[in-house]
């Protein structure tokens, strides 16, 4: 049987809240059983990417407390979650300042792998990985919601719902261990520090105002990473203008180990227990974790529901392959290809490997029917 995907179109025929994309997904979750996937008076993450200093395209608080009263209608508890990207602290403070508080929400804003970001358990992952360690509060849940906001990502090509799980559902820093066992191993799986080539770099510094740990440092300008505190987060390499770090791991190995890393997330909770929801707005080129925001790839193109990840991404990359690029986007001079989504256009890697991966590792299917409900 096909996966369904629901999908709530962005546009508003009438001047009335019904008909607008808020009303349209308000009306949505309101006929959806949502206790299919969660049990009464549970406590839910509902996870999502809470942003960074800068990146202000992340799913409106709007949105989110409409799905924090759908859980509470159940009724269960939920809260909404992420694992530290930047330092425990800074990001509560980034949530704060993003309009996701108590307060706007109606649930409590919670770091799923604590203030210091240690607090994890460690699984089995795939032949790449071996181990990882899960945010302790996404590991221990029974069910879970997982609001993506759709943007490209340099390595990852698409961030959808399959990078969310991961990366978000796989802590940074286990408690009593190293990053190996974190979220930095997907990056660094062919060697455990960045290459420097001193004759591209530019002394730009753009790296070393991107790392969140502040640990790259250019005494008699020289590019030298405090290894002790590294995250592996890889983030000064991809930012670099000139390609002058390499980060140790090739596109298809980083891909497979992105999946990996979803699939471990995944199998810690019971099948048919966690809802889809991929936001397909403000489509900014990069991840949500760098500190700033681009205008859009491509218009609104409104929001899937699905309880596949995999098929949720693939409809996601199929909607992406029709949009027109926007001008004065990042995406302005590209030029459409039958069968290629413009993040793998703009990225210059194909992003359908991660649905090929995932649907080989037994994530989800991408074979789907969408099912048009507004
Ligand atoms: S990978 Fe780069 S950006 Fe990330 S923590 Fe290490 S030095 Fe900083
Ligand atoms: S971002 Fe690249 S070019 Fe700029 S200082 Fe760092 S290594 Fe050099």
């Amino acid at each position: 049987m096909k996966a369904k995907v629901y999908f709530i179109n962005p546009h508003s025929r009438t001047f009335s809240y019904e008909s607008g994309l808020e009303g349209k997904f308000e009306n949505f979750l309101k006929g959806f059983d949502l206790s299919a996937y969660i049990a009464r008076d549970e406590v839910v993450p509902i996870k999502m990417h809470l942003g960074n200093r800068g990146a202000f395209r992340t799913i409106r608080p709007q949105f989110v407390k409409l799905v924090v009263d759908a859980v509470k209608s159940i009724p269960a508890q939920p809260f909404v979650t992420d694992s530290v990207r930047v330092p425990g602290y800074e990001y509560l403070e980034i949530a704060k300042n993003a309009g996701y508080t108590h307060l706007t929400l109606g649930a409590p804003v919670v770091l799923a792998d604590g203030i210091y970001g240690n607090d994890s358990f460690k699984v089995k992952a795939g032949e790449l990985l071996g181990e990882v360690s899960i945010a302790s509060a996404i590991h221990d849940a029974p069910s879970m919601v997982v609001l993506t906001h759709v943007k490209g990502h340099i390595q990852a090509v698409l961030g959808g719902a399959i990078k969310n799980l991961s990366m978000g559902g796989v802590s940074f820093a286990p408690r009593n261990d190293t990053w190996q066992h974190g979220r930095g191993r997907m990056h660094f799986l062919i060697g455990d520090i960045m290459e420097w080539d001193e004759s591209k770099c530019t002394l730009c510094y753009d790296c070393m105002n991107v790392c969140p740990m502040e640990c790259i440092t250019f005494p008699d300008d020289k590019y030298t990473v405090d290894n002790a505190n590294c995250w592996r987060c890889g983030r000064c390499a991809r930012v670099c203008p000139v390609e002058a770090i390499a980060v140790p791991i090739t596109h298809e190995i980083f891909m497979k180990a992105l999946v990996e890393g979803a699939k471990a997330v995944v199998d810690t909770f019971e099948k048919r227990r966690i809802l889809y929801i991929n936001f397909l707005l403000e489509m900014q080129p990069e991840c949500d974790c760098m500190p700033m925001a681009d205008p859009p790839v491509a218009q609104d193109q409104g929001i899937l529901i699905s309880d596949d990840p995999v098929a949720i991404d693939a409809a996601t990359l199929d909607i992406l392959s029709r949009v027109t690029p926007l001008p004065d986007s990042r995406a302005a001079d590209i030029t459409m290809k039958d069968g290629w989504d413009i993040f793998s256009l703009l990225h210059k890697k194909d992003g359908k490997l991660q649905i090929k991966e995932a649907e080989q590792l037994g994530l989800g299917s991408s074979d789907y029917e969408l099912v048009k409900v507004g």
